[in-house]
């Protein structure tokens, strides 16, 4: 930093000065053996640190200028002096402080290196641990999306008779027939026509029940009892489990009824029915 104030004060002094400064002259001791321009290596030349006069380099600028070059003297001609020399004392510094940072850099660099080595293997140690838990995370997921999926399977619902082959005649809750409102959804469809279970459960009554006619109850597993009433025949049994789309019996006229139809309750928690269409909405079928 020093040199580099130093070369400052020259150049300034250098414009005012007409001659060689004696200052300049001062500096040449270091600078002049360097320098890599002939005529301004001349000029530096003409002194030893600290005695130069200024006769001397003049002296020695009119050898060189003899030899070609082309020096001059004066203040024009001072200054570019001043700033080589001063460029040369500054391009030695500066080479000093750039080979000084290139070393820390260096240092710098491998503990960076070091560090970043480091950091690099506890990342990848990280991404290790990171992966082997994400594996384990999307295992555990897709164990329970196919439970969920299990789980959703086995409350799919499918329709009591073959789509298309009925028609509603009768909703939940509506009054006509019964002495109270309709407790279930009417199916018409001919005589014999295949009843199926609608949801995988447990048969748990069949036989006749007054204005039922002949019923089956099937249980669900969470306690919801579907009954399929007015059958014509029965085909399953207490105790026997069926899976959706199972044919259980057939549509018949049995009970109070005015014609072949299925009557269909849903009862959660075998207690009061509700209504069948809204089940079978909401468990994926459009009746
Ligand atoms: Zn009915």
């Amino acid at each position: 930093m020093g040199n580099h104030r130093a070369g400052k004060r020259e150049r300034s002094r250098g414009t005012v000065t007409p001659a060689v400064p004696r200052s300049t002259v001062g500096y040449t001791g270091g600078g002049k053996r360097r320098a890599t321009k002939p005529g301004h290596a001349g000029k530096r030349s003409g002194g030893a640190p600290g005695l130069a006069s200024v006769p001397t380099a003049v002296g020695a600028a009119a050898l060189l200028l003899a030899a070609g070059g082309a020096v001059t003297l004066g203040g024009k001609d001072s200054s570019p002096i001043d700033f080589s020399q001063a460029s040369a004392r500054a391009a030695g510094s500066d080479i000093s402080a750039a080979l000084a940072n290139r070393q820390q850099a260096v240092s710098r660099d491998s503990r960076r290196q070091a560090l970043a080595d480091a950091a690099d293997a506890e990342l990848q140690d990280a991404a290790d641990a990171q992966m082997v838990e994400r594996d384990a995370r999307v295992q555990k997921l897709a164990m329970s999306a196919q439970s969920w999926s299990d789980e959703l399977a086995k409350n799919l619902w499918t329709a009591p008779l073959k789509p298309g082959t009925y028609r509603l005649t009768a909703r939940f809750g509506q009054f006509g027939l019964w002495a109270s409102s309709h407790t279930g959804l009417d199916f018409a469809a001919p005589h014999g026509s295949p009843i199926y279970a609608i949801a995988a459960g447990e048969v748990t009554e069949t036989g006749y029940a007054g204005a039922y006619g002949n019923r089956t109850i099937v249980t669900l597993e969470d306690g919801t009892e579907l009954w399929f009433c007015h059958q014509s025949s029965v085909g399953v049994s207490v105790g026997e489990r069926v899976v959706p789309g199972q044919q259980i019996g057939t549509v018949g006229n049995t009970g109070r009824s005015t014609g072949p139809h299925l009557h269909l309750e849903v009862r959660p928690g075998a207690g009061d029915p509700v209504d069948p269409f809204s089940a079978l909405l909401v468990h994926g079928v459009t009746p």
